[in-house]
């Protein structure tokens, strides 16, 4: 039989990225060892760390490591040291690089609220029972990339300026990878705008509704975001799958990620053309960073969404999440999600704790 082989392009980045991406690589090399499929892991520089050793934050030979692999793994960047950087130097400016040259238009963020840690959320655990969200923001339009953008002066004042933009295509493809999630799902989208005051979402309402007679089998229903910010702390367990543009998205999906107890707990998969990024939603956390106390979780579970979508590994990525649902179990709990009464490990025991699941887990029976 042929021996499967998949390259890795890891980015650890700056803050908290390279602790939890440690953790990360150590279930890889897990699956790995039980699967016989080998992963070239092949790791480099991006955000601040690439800005101080190389002058700028995505630079060329990380682009190109990107642009050749099959999957890309990253920590976070950015954090305090690198805020005065002109903007196209920020280590921010190397996600945006990423996306856009690795045409990463479809953000895929779940939302599962692990029975385990109900008690972790600020919400009331019968408000956030069962809920099971997949949030899917467009990842390369809107206001982030519109152009005009910037600070201009006018009559000695200065003005700041960005653009919300949207094409028929853009807002199209988009809808369209959300009805396919919904069709495997349960069958519910909500598409999120703002087309009571913005044009651009008047296009977007309009081409979801248009999407939508392809889908007859999914229930289509359009919402205003605000009104979706309220319902998503009022009554989360109604969203099956949310589609909305990437400004909206941003916003939301950290808004959604507090149902889960913390931003420690949330994956992410950017999917394109081709190589998709994989990453924790949160940042670099500066304040926690080189403490062995960032939760790992989010990251472990976005390989766990790697091999799913890019390496069609569903049975592993299944097991991954199982093993993380039972070291939860068990008790164990980084800062973030501690609570009296559970057991409080740093981000290296947490790893450590996963990889002896996984390791009892993938035991052949
Ligand atoms: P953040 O997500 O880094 O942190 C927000 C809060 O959550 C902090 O209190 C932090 O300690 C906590 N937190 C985050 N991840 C955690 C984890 N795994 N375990 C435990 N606690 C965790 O957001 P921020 O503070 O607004 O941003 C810090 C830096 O990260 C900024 O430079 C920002 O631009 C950058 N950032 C990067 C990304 C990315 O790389 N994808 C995303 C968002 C922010």
């Amino acid at each position: 039989m042929e021996e499967k082989k998949y390259k890795i392009a890891v980015f650890p980045g700056d803050g908290i990225g390279p602790e939890i991406i440690r953790e990360a690589l150590k279930v890889i090399r897990v699956i790995s060892e039980s699967s016989g499929v080998t992963f070239e892991i092949e790791k480099g520089l991006v955000g601040g760390g690439a800005c101080d050793q190389h002058g700028e934050p995505l630079p060329e030979k990380s682009l190109s490591m990107a642009l050749g692999s099959d999957a890309v793994l990253l920590g976070a960047v950015g954090g305090p040291k690198w805020e005065s950087l002109p903007h196209h130097l920020k280590p921010e400016r190397a996600l945006l690089g990423l996306r856009k040259r690795l045409g990463l238009f479809a953000n895929l963020r779940p939302v599962v609220a692990f029975k385990e840690l109900l008690d972790a959320s600020p919400l009331k655990s019968n408000v956030i029972n069962d809920i099971d969200i997949m949030i899917i923001r467009e990842l390369t339009g809107d206001a982030y990339f519109g152009q005009p953008r910037g600070i201009i002066m006018e009559k000695g004042l200065r003005i700041g300026i960005n653009t919300i933009i949207y094409s028929e295509e853009e807002i199209r493809r988009i809808v369209r990878v959300a009805f396919e999630a919904a069709i495997k799902r349960r069958k519910s989208l909500v598409s999120v705008d703002k087309a009571n005051v913005l044009e651009s979402s008047q296009l977007w309402r309009d081409v979801a509704t248009e999407v939508g007679h392809d889908f007859p089998d999914v229930e289509l229903r359009h919402m205003y975001v605000d009104n979706c910010a309220m319902q998503l702390i009022w009554r989360p367990s109604q969203f099956d799958v949310i589609v909305t543009g990437n400004m909206f998205g941003d916003i939301l999906s950290d808004e959604a990620s507090m149902l889960t107890g913390s931003i420690g707990m949330l994956p992410s998969a950017s999917l394109g053309q081709k190589t998709a990024m994989y990453e924790p939603i949160h940042g670099s956390a500066p304040d926690i960073a080189g403490r062995n106390i960032a939760n790992p979780l989010a990251t472990i579970l976005s390989v766990a969404m790697m091999l799913r979508y890019s390496f069609g590994m569903l049975r592993e990525a299944k097991i991954i999440e199982d093993a993380i649902r039972a070291v939860l179990k068990d008790g164990f709990r980084t800062g973030d999600i501690y609570r009296e009464g559970t057991l409080l490990v740093g981000t290296e025991e947490m790893g450590n704790e996963i990889v002896k699941k996984l390791k009892a887990l993938l035991k052949p029976v």
